[in-house]
């Protein structure tokens, strides 16, 4: 079974993700939406609401998981049998970023990853900027999935 975590902090989950998510169902058995838990930082939405906007994004979808770690990711797809990582790329500061990381877990972790590059009309998306946006009671509507757009 191709099994694919995909990890984020997902504060909150935007078009971008839903995105990633929905082109990579395809390439794979199950993708279990992973967030990672770093007790160091802040998050805008606590997990359990992080975790209901992802639930509701995929009704009914057998093939999405929702999950929550802590630690190394490769060492929670090593824990979930999971091979494969998927990550998205908007641009070339993603790429130099997960480019280390991706390496690291193959080399170490022996945890492939699979990167989908977004898009055109998400790539402007990011959690930081919608959160920016919610902040300041603007209207980001367009970039977050209707379970967000509730809040
Ligand atoms: P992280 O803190 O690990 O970057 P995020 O929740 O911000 O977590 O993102 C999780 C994954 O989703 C990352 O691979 C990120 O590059 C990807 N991603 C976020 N926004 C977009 C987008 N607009 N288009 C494509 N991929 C995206």
């Amino acid at each position: 079974m191709k099994k694919a975590v995909f990890p984020g902090s997902f504060d909150p989950f935007t078009l971008g993700h839903l995105d990633i998510v929905s082109r990579a169902l395809p390439l794979f058995d199950e993708i279990v939406i992973a967030i990672g838990i770093n007790a160091d930082k802040k998050y805008m939405f606590s997990l359990e609401e992080r975790m209901a906007f992802i639930k509701e994004s995929f009704p009914n979808n057998p093939k999405v998981k929702v999950a929550t770690y802590q630690g190394l990711t490769f060492a929670f797809c090593q824990e979930i049998g999971a091979k494969f990582i998927l990550r998205g790329l908007r641009n070339t500061t993603d790429y130099n970023f997960e480019q280390a990381i991706a390496q690291t877990n193959q080399n170490i972790g022996e945890v492939e990853s699979v990167f989908l590059v977004s898009s055109p009309n998400v790539a402007n998306i990011s959690s930081t900027i919608v959160r920016d946006i919610m902040r300041y009671d603007g209207d980001y509507s367009t970039l977050v999935p209707k379970a967000v757009r509730k809040k």
